[in-house]
Formats: structure tokens, C-alpha cells, sequence
């Protein structure tokens, strides 16, 4: 176990699934205490996970919240802020996929998957700004996609919400730059998740035929480069989208 996040207090959503699970880790490994919310799976899944975790004698709690509903998501951070003292870091990772050509999609699978992948990181970031500010510190960690840089086929929504993230994440940064918050976004390629389970195999083996490294990402490697920028020392880092693609888009 290393030290370099210790006395350090995480947040991350959407932490019982692929990517939120190995972000969590990673920061806990490294000392943090993690907050760790999810919405979707279900709560013995999410206690099962909560055990793993405190075995390898990690500091974490769950939270129960849907991040993509504001007074939710603002009961939830004042409860991770009574139990833990404060927030440091904070990782937007909760999202979800409602894949439709636009043809197809329905207004609500647009509104839902810009509600939980985008509206999630205002609602978020914005309980916990003024915090951050106070405290004159923050990291804030916000899970974008390399559809939202290049598109995708059948996810005008997803990419919608992806690349707005991006944008979110250079105005904020601008905003906070001088008072010790750096925000900074990380952007996947395609993860072996339970997200990428749920696309048709011949979709998925074209996606993998075309990616330079020839696989599919494992969680963690995600969650290293999160850990990268969730660092102290990663202070003059801000404003910037980290790809972790295999090389899919330069
Ligand atoms: P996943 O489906 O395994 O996990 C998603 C998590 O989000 C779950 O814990 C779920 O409970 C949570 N969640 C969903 N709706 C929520 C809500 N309203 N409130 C709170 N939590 C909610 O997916 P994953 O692959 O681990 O994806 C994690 C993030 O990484 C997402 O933002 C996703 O868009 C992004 N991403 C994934 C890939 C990939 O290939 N898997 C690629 C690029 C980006």
C-alpha cells in the first residue's frame, strides 16, 4: 500500500461498477478513504463489494444515490462530508449508455443518459465547489469517453454528453485555476465493463480489430491514469483530457 492520497477523502460515483470499482481501489491503495456511490446494481452486490474492499483494509462507505437528480446527490455529499470530515477528490464516474440511431432514439433515452452522464458532473462538482473553495483544494476527475472526441454510431446521446464534459471541465478549470482545484477529465477507449457487455459481439470485435494496442482496456488502466491526476503533486495539471485508448484516437 502506498501513502501519496493518505489523509485524503474520495468521492467516487458509479463505484460498484467496471472502471468505479478499479478507481476506487486504486485510490483506497494508495490511502485515500473513499465514498463510494452507485444507483443500479443491486444493494448486496454493492455490500459484497464494500467487504472485498475492507479486506484488503481499505477505508470506504457506500452511498446510495442517483447523482443525475440534484437534491440526491447534495444529501449524499453532506453525508460524506459528516462522515468523512471533507472531499479532496472527486471522480465523476457514474454513466450509463441508451444506444438508438437518432432515428430511432426515443426523447426520453436522450434526456436519460444526458440526466446521468451529464447533469451527474454539475450536480456533483456544484455541491461540492464551494467546499473546495473553501478548503483552497480539489481534485475533480470527470469520466468522458473517446466517443465524445471522435463519435460513435448510435450514440448521439452518449457523445453528446461526453464531449460536454470536456467543455465543463476546461470552463471550471479556468474558473478554479488560481485556488488550488484542478479539474481534469479522463477519457476511456473501450473498457472490458459491464457497459460494453451489454453491445452485440460483432460490433464489439470490429471496435477491438481497429484499436492499435488489439484489445479492449482493463479497468485499472483506467483508474491509473484518475490516480495520476488525484495526486497532490499533479498541481499544474489542469484543464486537460487524458486519453487511456490504446491508441484508437490521436
Ligand atoms: P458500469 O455500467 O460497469 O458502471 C456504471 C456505474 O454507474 C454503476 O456503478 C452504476 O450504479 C452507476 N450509475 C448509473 N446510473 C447512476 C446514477 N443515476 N446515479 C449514481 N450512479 C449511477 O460502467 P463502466 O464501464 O464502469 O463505466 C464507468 C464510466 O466510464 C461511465 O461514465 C462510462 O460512460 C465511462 N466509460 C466507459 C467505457 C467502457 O468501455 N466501459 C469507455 C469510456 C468511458
Amino acid at each position: 500500500m502506498g501513502e501519496s492520497l493518505k489523509d485524503r477523502v474520495a468521492l467516487v460515483t458509479g463505484a460498484v461498477g467496471g472502471i468505479g470499482q478499479a478507481i476506487s481501489m486504486v485510490l483506497a491503495q494508495e490511502g485515500a478513504s473513499v465514498g463510494l456511490n452507485y444507483l443500479v446494481e443491486p444493494d448486496e452486490y454493492a455490500q459484497e463489494f464494500l467487504k472485498e474492499f475492507t479486506e484488503h483494509g481499505y477505508n470506504g462507505r457506500l452511498y446510495k444515490a442517483d447523482v443525475s437528480r440534484y437534491q440526491d446527490t447534495t444529501h449524499m455529499i453532506e453525508k460524506v462530508i459528516k462522515d468523512f470530515g471533507k472531499v479532496d477528490i472527486l471522480v465523476n464516474n457514474a454513466g450509463i449508455t441508451m444506444d438508438k440511431t437518432l432515428k430511432k432514439m426515443a426523447v426520453e433515452q436522450w434526456e436519460k443518459v444526458i440526466a446521468v452522464d451529464l447533469s451527474s458532473v454539475f450536480n456533483c462538482s456544484k455541491a461540492l465547489i464551494e467546499h473546495m473553495l473553501d478548503r483552497s483544494y480539489g481534485r475533480i476527475i470527470s469520466i468522458s469517453s473517446v466517443v465524445g472526441q471522435k463519435g460513435n454510431y448510435g450514440q448521439t446521446n452518449y457523445a453528446a454528453a461526453k464531449a460536454a464534459i470536456i467543455g465543463f471541465t476546461k470552463s471550471l478549470a479556468l474558473e478554479t485555476a488560481k485556488k488550488g482545484i484542478t479539474v481534469n477529465a479522463v477519457a476511456p477507449g473501450f473498457v472490458r465493463t459491464a457497459m460494453t457487455e451489454q453491445m452485440p459481439k460483432d460490433v464489439l470485435q470490429k471496435i477491438v480489430d481497429s484499436v492499435p494496442v488489439g484489445r479492449m482496456a482493463e479497468p485499472w488502466e483506467v483508474a491509473r491514469a484518475v490516480l495520476f491526476l488525484a495526486d497532490e503533486k499533479s498541481s499544474y495539471m489542469t484543464g486537460q483530457v487524458l486519453s487511456v485508448n490504446g491508441g484508437l484516437y490521436m
